[in-house]
Order: structure tokens, then C-alpha cells, then sequence
């Protein structure tokens, strides 16, 4: 053996518990608040969305929470995921920096996704749902709970942004194969949507459109709950496998992170790479935190720290979240799953305590690093996923420039597979960086602002 290129560890050595990071935040989360009286959010006020079993972990404060035999069992399928150190595109970047990627595309459906995925429709199997509905904007997490419901038995409705029911059919297959029913948010067969076609009857969606209407469909249904495949406390839980197993791995290389990147749509990628680190950081280890947003949605760079709601038509309870406004309408850029208004609570509250960092980038620049990664590591990066390598790039440009050996982790979240319209489009210099002005940003936090502070 020369170098090596990949740290794998075997299916006894796959975490047994997750780690829940709300146990050790300086400051936790701040409620959740019901959208009515304004009043912190109990465990009934989620229930017609949710099974009380994961509300129980929404809520919770308990450092480890073991992971269920049945979801090792299925997560033994590709899990754990390797870790690879990208020596050939440290070579083509040039830089002293070591390049180390988790790499989340070997779930069956392609992503990072498929870890809660599997765990919230265990969860739902155990509690007796009987039908669930959810949302989807690139179609990731569409696929990962497609496949998720399909080996628990419990029928899915996914309601699918337009914009990427459009330009990514193979993901609707997927979904389909799986055994899911899709249909193009907005849709005329909810209040929601149409209220959205009213307004703007050519309206592309949005992920908070479709979740509106998933919700719509689900809450008032005794047989039905709503799955959300990112932004809950519970969701960036069930992610933290990624970084426990990278943690173990980088014992393997005897190394350690000086920083740790991941895109963040919802911020549960990230969050799963950077928890199990934030922890060592809590303790005193010296590891930078980054997450990585488009400039076209550019919520954690330009948002404001503040409740909103988390759908775009004011159903869901109130989130203290980075927001840049629920009625934010991002540019159609291809990195669908990085569309969201608001962030994750959790990765909100740990930047408004400086304890992360994040940057944003355009779509084009993205493309480019992400096309040098694919020529030198031959994986092809989800555009989601090509943010964080942006930021990888710069990073060990910086390294180069500074003379300076920096060991860089990033989470590859998922496979560019589904993707290649995007890829296609690129390649014939067809997209385009859409410029945000400030009077967009403006007019959506106008709409907020009267809504209650985060205390
Ligand atoms: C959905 C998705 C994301 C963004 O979602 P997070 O919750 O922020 O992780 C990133 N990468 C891929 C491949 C995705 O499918």
C-alpha cells in the first residue's frame, strides 16, 4: 500500500447512539411559538403533524439518544459511509491543505437524507401512521423518504416545487419507483397553493409553498403526519452519524479537522458533520465550523435573527431562526435543496453565538470547483453539495497562499446523478448568476418584522 485514500470502518463499528448537540449549546434554542397566541409551543400543538415519539426528540435535552436496532439494521445497507482523503484534488488545487470528504451519496437515494429519513418513518411505523405527506424541492429528500416508506409499508404523498418537478424527472421516477404518489407544488387541490396560483398562476413554487401544502393535507387527517427532512431539532439529530463516524475515522488517519464544511439548505447536512465536532470545540479543541450558503438564498449571511414561520403561507408554529422572510422567493437557482427561507433553529442560534461561521457563493463559481473535483476524485457533486467545496477551494487557497498546512473536512452530502440537466446546462454556458438586490431582501423582512423578537 502507498498513500491511503480511504477510511472505512466496519458495520460494528457504525455509532450506536446519536448526539443530540441542544444538551451542550451555551445558549439552547428558543421555543418554538404557536402561531395564535404567541405562546411557547407545546408537544400537543406539533401533534397533529407529528408522532409524539419524535416530538419527544424535537424536545429533547438528552445528550445521547440510542439509535434503534430496526434503523441500524437498514442503515448497515451503505453505513458507515467512507471518509476519503482527496489527494487528487489537493493535487489540482495545488495546496498544502489535506483535503478529507464524508461521503453521503452511497445511501441508496443518493443523500445525506436517507439517515432520518429512514429513522422518521421507523418512528411513524412504531406510532401507527398510517399515511404520510411531505414536501420536496430537489427531490432528495422526496427520494430518501420514498425509499424510507416503501420498506416500512406506509403510503407517501410528496408534493414536489415545481421548478424541480421540471427539471429533474428522474427524481419523480425515483420517487415513483419507490412507490410514492407525486404531484407539482403549487397544486389546485389545496387552500395553499391555491392561494399561491391566485397570486401568480406561472409561480414555480418554493420549498415553503410545498410545505404549506403538505401540511395542509396532513393536519387535520387522524391517519396522516408530516415529515420534514430537515430544519427540526429531531432531523439534524438523526444527521449526527455523519460526524460520529467521521470522528472515528479521522482516529484511523490520525488527523484532525481544522475546519469542517457543509452546504446548508435547512442546515441538517452540516449540522450532522459539525455537531459531533462543535462538541470537542465545547471542550476546548481549537475546530472552525462553516457552513455554506447560495448567494441567492443567502440566509445565514443576510437574514435576520428572528421568529417566522417555516412554510410561506403562516400555518406552521413560529421558529426562532436566521429567516430571510417566509414570503422570500429565491431565484430558480439548480441548487434546489439550498431554497429554503429560513435555517435550522439549532445552526441559527450557534451563529448568533459566533461559535460558527458561514459565506455564500454563486451558482457559477460552484459549477467550476465542482467540475475540477469530478475530473480529479471522478465523483460527481450534487450542486447543493458543490457550495461546500467552493468553500474548500478557497480554504486551501488560502492555505497555498499562506504557505500553511490546514487539514479540511467537508461533507459531500449527495451525487450529482439526478442532476445533469444542471450539469448540461453549464456545460453549454447557459446558467446564469442571478444578482439578489437589497430591495428583494428588504420587502420580505418587511413582512416579518412585526413578528415577535427571539428574546
Ligand atoms: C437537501 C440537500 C441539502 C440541503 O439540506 P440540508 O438540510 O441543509 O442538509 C444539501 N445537499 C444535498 C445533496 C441535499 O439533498
Amino acid at each position: 500500500m502507498t498513500q491511503i485514500i480511504k477510511y472505512q470502518l466496519n458495520e460494528s463499528d457504525m455509532p450506536r447512539q446519536w448526539y443530540n448537540i441542544v444538551a451542550d449549546m451555551p445558549n439552547k434554542p428558543a421555543p418554538a411559538l404557536h402561531p395564535g397566541t404567541g405562546q411557547p409551543a407545546g408537544p400537543q400543538d406539533f401533534a397533529p403533524l407529528f408522532p409524539m415519539n419524535l416530538i419527544e426528540q424535537e424536545v429533547s435535552t438528552q445528550r445521547w439518544i440510542d439509535i434503534p436496532e430496526p434503523v441500524l439494521a437498514i442503515y448497515a445497507q451503505w453505513r458507515p459511509s467512507p471518509l476519503y482523503r482527496a489527494r487528487r484534488f489537493e493535487q489540482a488545487l495545488g495546496t498544502p491543505a489535506k483535503i478529507y470528504f464524508k461521503y453521503e451519496g452511497v445511501s441508496p437515494s443518493g443523500s445525506h437524507k436517507t439517515n432520518t429519513a429512514v429513522a422518521q418513518a421507523y418512528y411513524n411505523k412504531l406510532a401507527g401512521t398510517k399515511r404520510i405527506t411531505t414536501e420536496t424541492g430537489a427531490g432528495q429528500w422526496g427520494s430518501a423518504l420514498s425509499y424510507a416508506c416503501n420498506i416500512f409499508g406506509i403510503p407517501l404523498k410528496v408534493y414536489m416545487v415545481k421548478v424541480s418537478f421540471e427539471q429533474k424527472p428522474y427524481r419523480k421516477n425515483m420517487m415513483q419507483i419507490y412507490g410514492a404518489e407525486v404531484v407539482p407544488s403549487p397544486t389546485n387541490a389545496t387552500n395553499a397553493g391555491r392561494a399561491i396560483l391566485a397570486q401568480d398562476p406561472n409561480s414555480m413554487g418554493s420549498l415553503g409553498i410545498a410545505i404549506s401544502e403538505a401540511v395542509e393535507d396532513a393536519a387535520p387527517r387522524e391517519d396522516t403526519k408530516y415529515t420534514l427532512g430537515s430544519v427540526l431539532n429531531h432531523v439534524l439529530l438523526h444527521q449526527t452519524i455523519i460526524g460520529l463516524e467521521a470522528q472515528k475515522q479521522f482516529k484511523m488517519a490520525g488527523d484532525y479537522p481544522d475546519v469542517v464544511i457543509g452546504c446548508c439548505g435547512g442546515g441538517s447536512n452540516f449540522a450532522g458533520i459539525a455537531s459531533p465536532f462543535l462538541a470537542d470545540k465545547f471542550a476546548g479543541k481549537q475546530v472552525r465550523l462553516v457552513g455554506v450558503e447560495p448567494t441567492a438564498c443567502p440566509t445565514l449571511t443576510k437574514g435576520h435573527f428572528h421568529y417566522d414561520f417555516g412554510d410561506a403561507v403562516c400555518t406552521t408554529p413560529l421558529m426562532p431562526m436566521y429567516t430571510l422572510g417566509h414570503d422570500f422567493a429565491p431565484a430558480g437557482i439548480h441548487a434546489g435543496g439550498l431554497r429554503y427561507h429560513g435555517m435550522a433553529p439549532i445552526i441559527s442560534q450557534l451563529k448568533k453565538d459566533n461559535l460558527i461561521e458561514a459565506y455564500a457563493y454563486n451558482q457559477i463559481e460552484c459549477f467550476q470547483d465542482a467540475i475540477t473535483f469530478a475530473r480529479a476524485e471522478g465523483i460527481i457533486p450534487a450542486p447543493e453539495s458543490s457550495h461546500a467545496i467552493r468553500h474548500v477551494v478557497v480554504e486551501a487557497q488560502r492555505a497555498k497562499e499562506e504557505g500553511k498546512e490546514r487539514v479540511i473536512l467537508f461533507n459531500l452530502s449527495g451525487h450529482g446523478h439526478f442532476d445533469m440537466s444542471a450539469y448540461d446546462k453549464y456545460l453549454a454556458g447557459a446558467i446564469e448568476d442571478v444578482p439578489l438586490p437589497q430591495s428583494s431582501l428588504d420587502a420580505s423582512w418587511e413582512k416579518i418584522k412585526g413578528l415577535p423578537k427571539v428574546a
